[in-house]
């Protein structure tokens, strides 16, 4: 899916760049929370990662399959969860952009008005999950059959292992606003939500999911 462009072919998965300057965010979310949380924590999952399967069948599988494959295996936690973690960081780094927030583009907001009653109800429960998850975790639009949801995950989880398609992430870790709100994470999310978010990059989510769903159900040679 989307984060396809994290694995190669030799079998090791590269950390992508950052589809922004690390002083993009700034101050919202400072260059100085970036440099750690995508060099050092991003990094770290990634360099993990490849260190745990060198040399095993599981250097053979894209980044989404390999989260597939050991989720929920009790012997490969480790390997999961840093393998969950590069995807969702990935993620997450496209669903932030500078001069972000505003109104979605239409067609999302349309089924945000469809799912949630608005799309500014809609927003508020992404607002409401980011703000109370429990711990460690991230907050996540996703569409689940025709509808769309507002969910969260504890630590490395990710929609994926749930046939869900994610359209959109919040990274709820401290290492994702320590630095720059404390303990303040309600500030961080209203920050995010406000003034940061890339609707445009949930829209094409959606509308790449929608696309390939209706192309599954083509009769095969039209
Ligand atoms: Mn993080």
């Amino acid at each position: 899916m989307h984060a396809s462009a994290t694995t190669e072919a030799a079998g090791r998965h590269e950390l992508p760049p950052l589809p922004y300057a690390i002083d993009a965010l700034d101050p919202l979310i400072s260059a100085r929370t970036l440099g750690f949380h995508y060099g050092k924590h991003h990094g770290g999952y990634v360099d993990t990662l490849n260190t745990l399967i060198a040399d095993t069948p599981l250097a053979q599988l894209s980044l989404e399959d390999l989260v597939l494959e050991t989720s929920g295996k009790p012997g490969q936690v480790k390997i999961f969860n840093n393998a969950a973690q590069a995807w969702n960081h990935t993620f997450y780094w496209r669903s932030l952009r500078p001069q972000g927030g505003g109104e979605p583009p239409a067609a999302l907001r349309q089924r945000m008005t469809t799912s949630f009653g608005s799309w500014e109800a809609c927003r508020k429960q992404l607002s409401i999950t980011a703000t109370s998850q429990f711990g460690s975790g991230w907050a996540w639009l996703v569409l689940d059959g025709d509808e769309l949801r507002v969910t969260s995950t504890t630590g490395a989880g990710t929609p994926l292992t749930d046939r869900l398609t994610p359209l959109l992430t919040i990274d709820v870790w401290e290492h994702a606003y320590y630095l720059d709100h404390q303990n303040r994470r309600a500030d961080y999310v209203s920050a995010v939500l406000e003034k940061l978010v890339d609707w445009d990059f949930a829209a094409d989510n959606l509308a790449q999911a929608l696309t390939s769903r209706h192309r599954a159900q083509l009769p095969s040679g039209s």
